[in-house]
C-alpha cells in the first residue's frame, strides 16, 4: 500500500499505470486530494473498479493532530505520526496570507548548540508523505489557503534530500496546492554538496542558509556541521546558486549576546557577502531555556544591522512569530507534554 501524500504528479501518473489505470486519473485525484481537501479514495467519483483498485493499493495518511497553540501570529500543531513519533509544524499569519513552516525530521542531528531542536537526536527521516501531510492536515483544521511554504522546521531539510524534493514538487503542483516557488523557502545549515544539487534541480527554490557567524572558528563551536563545511566552500555554494537560479540567498544570522554581534564581527560579515546576491536575515535569538545563551539587547542589533547597511549589504530582520506558544524559530521540539 502506497501513501498517496508521498506521490508527484508525476509519480503518481505512473503509479496508476502500474495498477492498469489511466495516469490522467492523475488529474482528478491530485485537486481532489490537495484541493478539495478530500481523504476518502472511494468518494472520487470513479467507478467501483477504479474505485476498488485505488482503494487496494493506496491510502491516505492522515496525520493526527494532537494539539494546536494558537497566538495572534502563528498557530503551533503539535502531529502525531503513524509510528507514534510527534513533530511540529508551524502556520504564521501574515497580513498577505499564510505561511506554513514544516517538519522534515523527527528530531535533527545537526546540533545546532542554541536550537531546541538540536538537542533531539535525529530518530529517523520524514517521508514526503508525512511532509505533505503536516500542509494537508493545517489546511483542514485552518481552513485557510496555504500561501507560502518555509522548509525550516524541525530537521536539516538537505540531509533528507530527495524527500524534500519531491515535497517541493508536490506543494508546487498547480491542479493541487500550487505554491509558487517564489513563496518556497527551503533553510539550511549549509551542506554544501546538497546545496549545488539543489541549484541543480528541477525546482530550485527561494534558498536560506543559517550562517550565524563570520568566522570557521566561531561557527565551529556554536554550529558541528561548520566542522564539515568552511564558510567560504557554503559561500562558493551559495554564489553558484544565486548565480545559475539568478535568485537572491538569504543569509540567517541569529543574534547571540556577545558571541557573533560585535561591530568586528558586523564588519567582518559585510566583507563576507560583498558582491554576492544576497542579504542577511537577522534573527532574534528566541530563547530555547538554555542559559549559555541570551538575546543581544535591541539596540546593538539596530547598530549591527546599520553596519551591514553601510556597508552595502542587503539586511531584513525577521519578524519573531509565535514565540509565546514556543512557536519561533529555534523553538520547535515536538513536547508531548
Ligand atoms: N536545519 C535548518 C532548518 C531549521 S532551523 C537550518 O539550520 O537552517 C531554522 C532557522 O532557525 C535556522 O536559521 C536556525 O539557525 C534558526 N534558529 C535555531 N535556533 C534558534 C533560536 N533559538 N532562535 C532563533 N533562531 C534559531
Amino acid at each position: 500500500m502506497t501513501d498517496i501524500y508521498g506521490l508527484t504528479y508525476k509519480k503518481m501518473r505512473d503509479a496508476l499505470e502500474e495498477i492498469g489505470e489511466k495516469p490522467s486519473r492523475a488529474d482528478v485525484i491530485f485537486p481532489a486530494i490537495y484541493r478539495d481537501g478530500i481523504t476518502d479514495l472511494s468518494a472520487l467519483g470513479f467507478k467501483d473498479e477504479t474505485t476498488e483498485k485505488l482503494s487496494g493499493n493506496f491510502y491516505s495518511g492522515e496525520l493526527e493532530c494532537v494539539r494546536v497553540l494558537s497566538s495572534d501570529t502563528a498557530d503551533k500543531y503539535l502531529l502525531r505520526l503513524s509510528d507514534g513519533n510527534t513533530i511540529e509544524s508551524v502556520m504564521m499569519k501574515h497580513e498577505f496570507g499564510y505561511n506554513v513552516c514544516i517538519s522534515t525530521q523527527v528530531g535533527c542531528n545537526m546540533g545546532c548548540k542554541f536550537c531546541a531542536s538540536g538537542k533531539l537526536k535525529k530518530v529517523r527521516d520524514l517521508t514526503a508523505a508525512e511532509m505533505s501531510g503536516q500542509l494537508i492536515a493545517i489546511k483542514r483544521i485552518s481552513g485557510k489557503k496555504i500561501s507560502g511554504l518555509s522548509i525550516m522546521g524541525i530537521g536539516e531539510p538537505l540531509d533528507n534530500y530527495d524527500n524534500v524534493t519531491d515535497l517541493i514538487s508536490i506543494a508546487m503542483y498547480q491542479k493541487g496546492l500550487d505554491i509558487g516557488a517564489k513563496h518556497i523557502t527551503l533553510s539550511t545549515c549549509g551542506l554544501v554538496p546538497k546545496i549545488y544539487e539543489l541549484a541543480d534541480s528541477e525546482n530550485p527554490v527561494n534558498l536560506a542558509i543559517s550562517l550565524h557567524a563570520p568566522t570557521d572558528e566561531l561557527r565551529r563551536t556554536i554550529m558541528p556541521s561548520a566542522n564539515r563545511y568552511s564558510i567560504s566552500e557554503i559561500i562558493e555554494a551559495a554564489r553558484y546558486y544565486s548565480t545559475r537560479n539568478n535568485r537572491r540567498i538569504t543569509f540567517e544570522y541569529v543574534m547571540l549576546s556577545g558571541i557573533n554581534d560585535s561591530v568586528q564581527q558586523a564588519k567582518q560579515l559585510a566583507e563576507l557577502l560583498c558582491g554576492l546576491n544576497g542579504y542577511v536575515n537577522i534573527i532574534r535569538y528566541n530563547s530555547t531555556g538554555d542559559q549559555a545563551f541570551t538575546c543581544t539587547p535591541h539596540e546593538q542589533i539596530m547598530a549591527f544591522y546599520d553596519i551591514l547597511k553601510k556597508n552595502g549589504i542587503g539586511v531584513t530582520m525577521r519578524r519573531s512569530l509565535g514565540s509565546s506558544v514556543s512557536a519561533a524559530c529555534g523553538q520547535l521540539r515536538a513536547e508531548t507534554r
